[in-house]
């Protein structure tokens, strides 16, 4: 395993990026997945095809990557049958490998993957009544050290490729049976029990579960800004997957000098992880606070480029029993987005505890009446609902979870992953 260079953490506030990975195939065939057209065309035309020719056929193959889900060349029925057999060849249709499947009594299902290269790292998916939200990775880790964070406490990381990020939307489309049939009717849609499909309804006009995605899995997407830019470029690109920009949120823990770029170079909604209004206290439990502070982290939401009153910027805040929840917290809160004029909703996170976590969750009656104070100013504070704690939905914990079961328990959860899939 591991022949990609990992790097230990750096420190709390000031990581190195980590240099993009590309890990070569030892059977020296080239991963489309994740590649943009013109770089599949480049490749085409490198192969042996004229200009003309590979970009006809980086289309056709690009729309049965991300259109149709398909995994086998052979399977793209408008490309001549003697070409299929040269495509596969020299190259292929990944997915990242799935260690763990889990799904909860509630619906939410988790998945614990691995890339090529041997590093595990995690994926969500959230069913609720009118949508369905998969939380995807950006990194193996994180490199920052927030103090209430299980993936902050592991100590290697890299950054995840576009195509480790995009294979995460089509894995989950590949389980959830989201890919349309040849007659355009959606795979999904004879499921006869409808847990398995995830949720009780088809939540869109073309009948699928999966409707958004939030970048708050493992990571800081924005210290791996252009593989997750590239990726959700894909996401968004109306020949494949079709998501909107408006059903993507990227969520950062305050990386200031990339933001401005988030919002015009991917244009998704932006969601901030802010759990403190005092720098003592933001300083302690999300370290890169000391090196881009409150007010450069608020000003930043305000030129958020797109943020509006219709699009508003997420305050994420994890309550922390008597850390960040008083009272005065709130008004503070209240304060700050009103003093930056930010078109604001905040979203009260209950805090989801790990082995050797030194913080606790506040009480229901605390983060109550801390919604109520956020609320009677006129910012929409709700509380989310813990979803999916019987299989260690936390974001890092499935992980550690893993490493430390034995083979039997692993085989025996590999077995259900293969029942679950079907
Ligand atoms: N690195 C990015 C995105 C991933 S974390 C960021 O920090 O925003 C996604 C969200 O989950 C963040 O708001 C994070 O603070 C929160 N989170 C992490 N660990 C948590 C825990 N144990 N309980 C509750 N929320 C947690
Ligand atoms: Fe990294 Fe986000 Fe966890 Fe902080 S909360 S350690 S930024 S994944």
């Amino acid at each position: 395993m591991a022949d990609t260079p990992l790097m230990p953490i750096p420190g709390h506030i000031d990581p190195v990026p980590v240099p993009r990975d590309v890990t070569p195939r030892a059977d020296g065939r080239v991963d489309l997945l994740g590649l943009p057209r013109p770089r599949i065309a480049e490749l085409f035309a490198a192969a042996g095809l004229d200009t003309k020719a590979a970009k006809l056929r980086a289309k056709q193959v690009f729309h049965w990557l991300y259109h149709r889900g398909v995994t086998e060349f052979e399977a793209m029925t408008d490309i001549a049958k003697t070409m299929r057999p040269w495509l596969a060849e020299r190259f292929v249709i990944g997915r990242p490998e799935i260690v763990l499947a889990q799904h909860s009594s509630d619906g939410t299902r988790k998945w614990l993957l691995r890339t090529a290269d041997g590093h595990d790292f995690e994926m969500v998916f959230i069913p609720d009544a009118d949508r369905g939200t998969l939380c995807v990775s950006s990194q193996v880790g994180c490199t920052l050290n927030c103090r209430f964070c299980h993936t902050g406490t592991m100590r290697l990381v890299r950054n995840l490729t576009p195509g480790e990020i995009v294979g995460q939307v089509m894995l989950a489309r590949d389980a959830l049976g989201e890919w349309p049939k040849a007659g355009g009717t959606m795979a999904g849609l004879d499921f006869d029990d409808e847990d398995e499909a995830g949720g009780e309804g088809h939540y869109t006009s073309d009948g699928r579960l999966l409707t958004n995605i939030v970048m708050m899995g493992m990571g800081e997407p924005l210290y791996n800004f252009d593989n997750v830019r590239d990726a959700l470029k894909i996401v968004m690109d109306g020949d494949g997957l079709a998501l909107s920009k408006r059903r993507i949120t990227l969520s950062t823990s305050g990386v200031v000098p990339q933001m401005a770029r988030c919002g015009e170079e991917i244009g998704v909604n932006l969601a901030v992880s802010l759990h403190a209004v005092s720098k003592e206290v933001r300083d302690e439990i999300v370290p890169i606070n000391r090196k881009y502070g409150l007010e450069e982290l608020l000003q930043a939401c305000a030129d958020y480029p797109g943020a509006s009153n219709a699009r508003r910027i997420t305050f994420e805040y994890v309550m922390l029993k008597d850390k960040n929840d008083s009272d005065e917290d709130a008004r503070e809160l209240v304060r700050l987005i009103k003093h930056y004029k930010l078109p604001a909703k905040v979203n009260l996170i209950p805090f989801n505890p790990w082995p050797g976590a030194i913080y606790e969750c506040s009480t229901p009656e605390r983060i109550r009446r801390f919604s109520e104070i956020v609320f009677e100013a006129g910012i929409s504070a709700p509380v989310r609902t813990p979803r999916g704690r019987d299989i260690d939905a936390a974001c890092g914990q499935l992980k550690t979870a893993a490493q430390k079961m034995s083979r039997a328990e692993l085989d025996r959860l590999a077995d259900e992953k293969q029942a679950a899939l079907g």
